[in-house]
């Protein structure tokens, strides 16, 4: 039987070292019960835990595939939702530290982007012409207007394939909440820039011109990511006038400037892959969250791994998931008591499902 749940405050001293050790032997009790989804942009004293670890693509697929009771998500807010929404009724995903959210993600809300649907409407029929497709950074109430209104999710490694269902289906699309992930993937689609606007959800019709949008291909929600804004061309020309031999990776949330001046762009798995297989002796800037690019750099000692930002730049609302939290859930599922769970009322998660069956629909 269940007794009253430990208090995260009892954990909060506990050194990393015995948190490490507790988290062990906790996963171990717990076995097939328990499986531990782990984003690359978490801290290693907590990603060393996942059973999994990916990008937020590869974890909704395992997070729908699994037959765990219980799905930890060491990651952000929109991710346990996704894995709670994908998952069957019986399964319980949880969150470490419910403070976990994406300032991406808040960036747009259901109240914003009804609005807009409204106010395009006075210039012409959106569920006619336009598409809504949402990053999987955004709350599931805006996955759930997408499968209502004949949208899908992307994610940075699926968001051409999904442009392109997008645009075969309507003429326009409106991509929420980043937009330079819009932006860059629109134009290495051949849109040229002159045909995208940015709606800024704090003017009227998004301060844009009846023309202007009936002129538009992509209607880009002027939302960004705090940390890949860090990313300058100033980074990548001095570290190109220091190492001319030197390559350039960057994440399409960064800047058009960034990823226009870089060698390579993709997702957080791309950029792993290409460093990983990259020859002995290379020499890589990365543009992207810094745990990551510290891991990269660890794991490839054969290779020369820098971070693109000189200032220290992690995704800080990541590294709320601490082994402490971690300790905590994982002591209290012994003790029989689930906490932070995160669980998508019913009719938000079944048109979220539509819009991102979707996209999972779509191979790649
Ligand atoms: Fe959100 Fe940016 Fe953090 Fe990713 S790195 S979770 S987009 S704030």
């Amino acid at each position: 039987m269940a007794i009253s749940a430990l208090a995260i405050q009892n954990f909060s001293n506990i050194s990393d070292a015995d948190c490490d050790a507790r988290i062990t032997a906790a996963k171990q009790a717990l076995g097939d019960r328990l499986l531990i989804l782990g984003h690359h942009y978490q801290r290693e004293e907590v990603f060393r835990h996942a059973d999994v670890s990916g990008d937020s693509l590869k974890l909704s697929r395992v997070a729908a595939a699994s037959n765990a009771e219980y799905i930890i998500f060491c990651g952000v807010h929109f991710m346990a939702e996704v894995a709670d929404i994908l998952s069957r009724p019986e399964q319980v995903a949880m969150l470490p530290d419910l403070a976990a959210g994406c300032s991406m993600a808040d960036m747009a809300n259901l109240t914003k982007v009804e609005r807009a649907w409204c106010e395009l409407s006075q210039v012409l029929d959106p569920d006619e012409c336009v598409t809504p497709v949402t990053y999987i950074n955004s709350a599931a109430d805006l996955k759930s207007f997408c499968g209502r209104h004949g949208g899908i999710v992307c994610t940075s490694t699926n968001a051409p394939h999904i442009l392109e269902w997008a645009f075969e289906r309507r003429e326009k699309i409106l991509f929420f909440p980043d937009q330079h992930l819009g932006r860059n993937t629109a134009f290495n689609m051949g849109i040229p820039l002159e045909e995208m606007v940015v709606w800024d959800f704090d003017q009227p019709r998004g301060g844009l011109t009846a023309d202007e949008i009936k002129n538009a291909k992509m209607i880009l929600w002027k939302g960004f990511c705090s940390v890949h804004q860090m990313f300058k061309p100033e980074h990548i020309d001095a570290f190109r006038q220091k190492f001319p031999e030197g390559k350039v990776i960057s994440h399409p949330e960064s800047s058009f400037e960034v990823c226009q001046k870089s060698d390579l762009v993709g997702s957080t798995e791309y950029i792993i892959q290409h460093i990983n297989n990259s020859e002995p002796g290379t020499r890589w800037l990365v543009g992207t969250e810094l745990n990551l690019v510290k891991r990269l750099d660890e794991q490839n000692a054969d290779k020369n791994v820098h971070f693109m930002s000189p200032t220290i730049c992690m995704c800080s609302t990541m590294f709320r998931i601490s082994p402490q939290h971690l300790c905590w859930m994982l002591e209290n599922l012994l003790e029989g008591n689930v906490v932070n769970q995160i669980k998508v009322p019913t009719q938000i998660a079944d048109e979220a499902r539509t819009a991102l069956q979707r996209m999972l629909a779509i191979n790649v």
